[in-house]
């Protein structure tokens, strides 16, 4: 069955590019209203933007929604990703400023929030997108891929010259919690390289060393270090999940990434549902809900974090 969370839930922080302080509300909504935004701090026009993937602006460090008013809500992943990850199908996300708090940087916090809440069935069963032929998005940067499979699967591909990242695969099954178990505390990374130039770019204005793992050649300059040994691709696969989500209902198929971001991700997104040879809109069973993402998380599993 569809699902939605409980109760309501907010948090408070500042964008990690913007700088900027929001309050972000999940609330519960009905069977087939899907994940909606909604920026409470405009008060003229259009002010709901939908999580899906045909709205997302191209963007490399973050995912940016934009509805037809030009009302926009960015760096939506990491609460998209929880979502997905918790099996949550409709909700309500009301925030009050342009961009999402980044919080630890990982969705920990957010998986935290919502399982506190848990996840309320609806009387309406879940479709699914089963992928039937590969499709594929190769550009200079990377490529990532989808391919039929029974359930939820990803692998991830990373190479990086800092050595304190270097060369990390992971390939996970996202049934039974994983996504909860494995990937939601893993925090978003950077080169301390690269800082300079994302600040001079109007960047990272929300950055520290506390949401965000700065790594410079084979040092980790955050202080605590790593949660993982390879936090970076388990990161880089929180975010796939998010992004994937934008397609609007889980998707059964294996999803490979390699070198990828969020514009591969959103471009691949894009190439699926202009080959409509290439998936079909399925009504899950009891067996195939079973292998989506969130099937029967259960609000202990969350990593304890510092
Ligand atoms: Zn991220």
């Amino acid at each position: 069955m569809q699902t939605t969370i409980r109760s309501a839930i907010s948090f408070q922080g500042v964008g990690l590019h913007s700088g900027e302080p929001a309050k972000l509300t999940i609330r519960p909504a009905m069977a087939e209203h899907g994940i909606w935004f909604k920026r409470t701090d405009i008060s003229l026009g259009d002010t709901l933007v939908p999580a899906r993937y045909d709205v997302v602006e191209s963007s490399p460090l973050c995912t940016l929604i934009k509805n037809a008013a030009g009302v926009s809500v960015s760096t939506i992943e990491h609460v998209m990703a929880a979502l997905a990850g918790c099996g949550i199908h409709n909700a309500l996300i009301e925030i009050d400023g342009p961009e999402c708090p980044i919080l630890d940087g990982s969705s920990a916090p957010f998986v935290r929030g919502i399982l506190s809440r848990g996840v309320r069935e609806l009387t309406a069963p879940v479709r699914a997108i089963e992928i039937l032929s590969p499709v594929s998005v190769h550009t200079a940067h990377g490529w990532a891929r989808l391919s039929p499979e029974q359930g939820t699967t990803m692998s991830f591909h990373i190479d990086f010259d800092d050595k304190a990242i270097g060369v990390q695969d992971k390939r996970l099954n996202l049934a039974n919690g994983s996504f909860v178990r494995e990937l939601c505390d893993s925090r978003t990374f950077c080169r301390a390289s690269d800082v300079d130039a994302m600040r001079a770019a109007g960047k990272a204005l929300g950055g520290t060393y506390e949401n965000a793992v700065v790594v410079d050649g084979d040092k980790i300059l955050s202080p605590g270090g790593l949660r993982h040994q390879d936090e970076a691709v388990r990161h880089k696969m929180l975010d796939a999940l998010g992004d994937l989500s934008l397609a609007g209902a889980p998707i059964l198929g294996h999803y490979e990434g390699h070198k990828a971001g969020h514009a591969i991700t959103n471009a691949l997104l894009r190439e699926v549902f202009a080959n409509p040879d290439a998936f079909r809109i399925v009504l899950c069973d009891d067996v195939m809900a079973a292998r989506l993402p969130g099937a029967g998380v259960e609000r202990h599993e969350v990593p304890a974090v510092a």
